[in-house]
């Protein structure tokens, strides 16, 4: 089969026309790939910063149609034909040399979904409301989770909140709406005119780029919560200074929460951070009743996601392009597009 393949060492994946598939064990499902998402996760592990020396398919934003079912698979659980959106986490799943389970999950250790067929176990398939396009039930077991537990269940937005958002991205864009559904008065920060406009498009009050939102900081500018997609120093001191007005209403508890997967070593002074109250939380992916609240919210249109389609064959021009912060949104890769 066709697979774009992680070589370590190698900033390009390699693309494998000729990839076996492996025998599946008795709890595992073939997969026939519908879409896959491309995530920023890819671009920092093609850096070698996991210093992996696994040999995989990359590709773990996924969603998929049963092809082929293991020997202990129920087949009323799981029908063949019906598309799944596919949890790259499980609760069996055991971590690289002790580190964390993440990277032993389809696309980041073992075999992902930037190839026509994915085998995953039973436990991992959530299924797809009717009326959700593969593309959005792809984005939404990775993308959709992860923006949904940060604002859902870290951040615990509630109705009446302040919310800031930094990177309308991938995740970023469908931040911004989850906010707004759960009834937050919702700002965004990003550098690119396109995202702000799109922020706006999506329900947000103001965007600001970085200059801008440092004005208003300056001149008293306070929100409950700021969710940081970007994470980066300069994000990080921005929503510090947007959140420090809070404790003119001590003991507010404002949140700081990061998402971001950023390289830089972040920098916070504890006296002020106890004084202000700001909480700083880390916030990672979902579980499975996240995917299906987030897969009903799609379903209902409550929630929109901005998705595009390439080939396969394109998948290391679509990460180019993420590399050059040039994608609005999210882009899947469709590896039948030509059949
Ligand atoms: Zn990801």
């Amino acid at each position: 089969m066709l697979a774009a393949v992680y070589v370590p060492g190698n900033e390009r994946l390699v693309l494998d026309r000729h990839y076996p598939i492996r025998e599946l064990h008795d709890n595992e499902v073939l997969l026939k790939v519908a879409a896959a998402g491309v995530c920023h996760s890819d671009v920092a592990l093609l850096s070698g910063v996991g210093l992996d020396t696994r040999k995989y398919i990359f590709g773990h934003e996924a969603c998929g149609t049963p092809i082929k079912l293991g020997t202990k698979v129920d087949a009323h659980a799981v029908q063949k034909g019906k598309l799944y959106s596919v949890l790259a986490l499980d609760n069996c799943t055991l971590g690289l040399s002790g580190g964390p389970a993440i990277f032993n999950s389809f696309g980041i250790g073992k075999d992902g979904a930037y190839a026509e067929y994915l085998i995953v176990p039973e436990d991992s398939l959530v299924p797809v409301p009717n009326g959700v396009p593969p593309e959005v039930a792809a984005i939404a077991s990775d993308a959709g989770i992860t923006a949904y537990h940060a604002v859902q269940d870290a951040a615990q937005v509630k109705p009446g909140d302040k919310v800031l958002i930094f990177g309308v991205g991938g995740l970023g864009h469908l931040a911004v709406q989850y906010a707004k559904h759960l009834g937050a008065t919702v700002y965004a920060c990003d550098f690119k005119p396109a995202a702000r406009k799109l922020a706006l498009e999506l329900g947000a009050t103001e965007a600001f780029d970085l200059i801008e939102l440092n004005k208003k900081t300056t001149a008293g500018f306070t929100v409950d919560t700021t969710i940081d997609f970007v994470a980066n120093n300069q994000t990080f001191n921005l929503a510090m200074a947007s959140l420090r007005g809070n404790d003119v209403h001590f003991p507010s508890r404002p949140k700081c929460v990061m998402v971001g997967a950023s390289a830089e070593n972040l920098v916070f002074n504890t006296f002020d951070t106890l004084a202000s109250g700001v909480q700083i939380l880390g916030s990672t992916y979902g579980d499975r009743s996240v995917l299906a609240t987030v897969l009903d919210l799609f379903a209902k249109g409550s929630i929109r996601a901005h998705v595009h389609s390439e080939p396969l064959e394109n998948v290391n021009k679509v990460i180019d392009e993420l590399r050059a912060f040039e994608i609005i949104g999210r882009k899947v890769v469709i590896p039948h597009s030509k059949a």
